[in-house]
């Protein structure tokens, strides 16, 4: 879709900014009148998993935002950032059936204009799992936490919705607006699967069909993990959930059992949420996937 950069426009009753004084312009007159925003970013090419978000905020809010940005600033180098999928057209038409009212589709300049020079680290959380030096590393981290604090500022949300499907990003989210006092409650949704238990993920495009197929071997592996956990142990679970990962070739990057809010390595189930992560390699996407087993 070609669009105007600089005025605000309608596409199927969605009104799409594509700078950020447009979009505080237009949600002046709501917050004027104390009605509640509800804000879900996301990178576009969306699925069923970007929906429920929309539909949550919907349900639960006045005024709904969608910010679709691939965020440059948390691709490393070599990652996919210019071969992440697109369709802002298709996008669009979603948003606008799921009711959301406003998308901020901003250009990188927006976002990012020259001499920009200040960024958000959350410490610790983010140095683990995908954050470990030897994966993407915390500046992938660094680079979300910058944009969506960005994102948090220029929305002024009062709810923010992310999906459990990024588990170590929510708990970076959610570390961040309670340190930083960011004025907005944070959602953190189920995530949405495949009829196959596939996680849905806009990265799935990458999949050729031979890999689409041994990708059910992920959450295969999560189910293993948690049912195994229950009966004998979590040690046991991560045994299982292996076995099913090399049983169809996919060797993890990690594969790990970990405190679901700190982070921390866990050894058993202690009464607190644990959640078992994994991230591997398929063809030609890298894919992550977790499970939270409950006390
Ligand atoms: P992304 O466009 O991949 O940056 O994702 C935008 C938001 O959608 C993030 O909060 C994700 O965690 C969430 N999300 C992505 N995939 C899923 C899924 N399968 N189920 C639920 N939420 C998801």
């Amino acid at each position: 879709m070609t669009s105007n950069l600089s005025t605000t426009h309608s596409a199927g009753g969605v009104r799409v900014a594509r700078s950020k004084s447009e979009l505080r312009a237009s949600l002046a007159e709501a917050r004027a009148e104390g009605r509640s925003i509800g804000f879900v970013p996301t990178m576009g090419y969306l699925h069923e998993g970007h929906v429920s978000l929309l539909r949550a905020a919907r349900a639960e809010c006045d005024v709904v935002v969608m910010s679709v940005f691939v965020n440059p600033a948390q691709f490393g180098p070599g990652e996919d950032l210019d071969r992440y999928p697109r369709d802002e057209e298709r996008d669009m038409a979603l948003a606008a059936e799921a009711g959301v009212d406003f998308v901020y589709a901003p250009p990188v300049e927006d976002v990012y204009p020259q001499g920009f020079s200040t960024h958000v680290e959350v410490e610790g959380l983010t140095e683990v799992l995908c954050g470990d030096p030897t994966r993407r590393g915390p500046e992938h981290f660094r680079g979300v936490t910058t944009v969506v604090a960005k994102l948090f500022n220029i929305v002024g949300p009062d709810v923010a919705y992310f999906g459990q499907k990024d588990a170590q990003q929510a708990a970076v989210i959610r570390r961040m607006v309670r340190d930083l006092d960011f004025p907005l409650r944070v959602e953190t949704l189920p995530t949405v699967r495949e009829e196959d238990g596939l996680a849905m993920s806009s990265r799935n495009a990458y999949l050729a069909p031979e890999d689409r197929a041994r990708a059910v071997a992920l959450s295969r592996a999560l189910g293993a993990a948690e049912r195994l956990a229950g009966e004998e142990s979590l040690e046991a679970g991560l045994e299982a959930a292996r076995r099913e990962l090399s049983a169809a070739g996919i060797e993890p990057e990690y594969l790990e059992a970990r405190d679901a809010e700190e982070l921390q390595p866990v050894a058993e189930l202690n009464g607190r949420p644990v959640l078992v992560a994994l991230a591997a390699q398929v063809g030609g996407a890298r894919l992550i996937d977790n499970v939270l087993i409950r006390p």
